[in-house]
């Protein structure tokens, strides 16, 4: 005999989320049912459904907001004038919970990946040329993870800047090489920003 159809559909639903297995998803579900009460239930669904309603990217730099443009770009306090680009949100959130980057970010969506086939075109690449190419930016620090994607979209990245009167420089020291800034620690992102070399 099998689960009750609502039990079923929320296996299912938990299934479409990364590392859970369909074990996992038939514990959450159960769970769902037997611990949280109608409150904790409303709330979460409210809460998935608000990540994808109000949310979208900033038009700037591909951080997540709620408004055209996120807090970092509208902000006063920022140094408009150094960017730091890196592939993904995550890792954005990563650097800005050190705090000790003032500039702002540009999110690249990704890193160039062959195999994959994921090229330029599908990552934010041509958009942060545009951007770096406005007289007042002074340095852009590419922070994409050392691993062989993240260098070849480094390499790619600096090559289009060529010709921009802006320095390039890269994060270095600290970061292992095949180091994801997600999975590294404070210390170490930490280093790797403050060891930054022109590029
Ligand atoms: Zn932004």
């Amino acid at each position: 005999m099998e689960y009750p159809k609502a039990i079923v559909d929320l296996i299912d639903s938990f299934k479409k989320l990364p590392s859970i297995g369909a074990k996992s998803a038939e514990r959450l579900a159960m769970y769902v049912y037997s611990n949280l009460d109608m409150t904790d239930i409303e709330e979460f669904s409210t809460a998935l459904i608000n990540v994808k309603k109000n949310l979208h990217k900033c038009k700037v730099c591909g951080n997540l907001c709620e408004d055209e443009e996120c807090e970092i770009c509208s902000s006063k306090k920022r140094d408009h004038n150094t960017i730091m680009v890196v592939e993904n949100i995550k890792d954005l959130y990563v650097i800005e919970k050190l705090n000790v980057f003032n500039g702002v970010y540009h999110v690249l969506d990704g890193a160039i990946n062959f195999q994959k086939g994921i090229g330029v075109e599908d990552l934010t690449i041509n958009e942060l040329i545009v951007r770096a190419k406005n007289p007042n930016v002074k340095e852009v620090i590419i922070a994409t993870n050392a691993t062989l994607e993240g260098e070849t979209t480094a390499r790619y990245v600096k090559t289009l800047l060529e010709g921009c009167d802006c320095k390039v420089t890269r994060i270095a020291h600290g970061l292992p090489v095949g180091g994801d800034i997600n999975y590294a620690d404070e210390v170490t992102v930490l280093k790797a920003l403050e060891g930054r070399r022109d590029y």
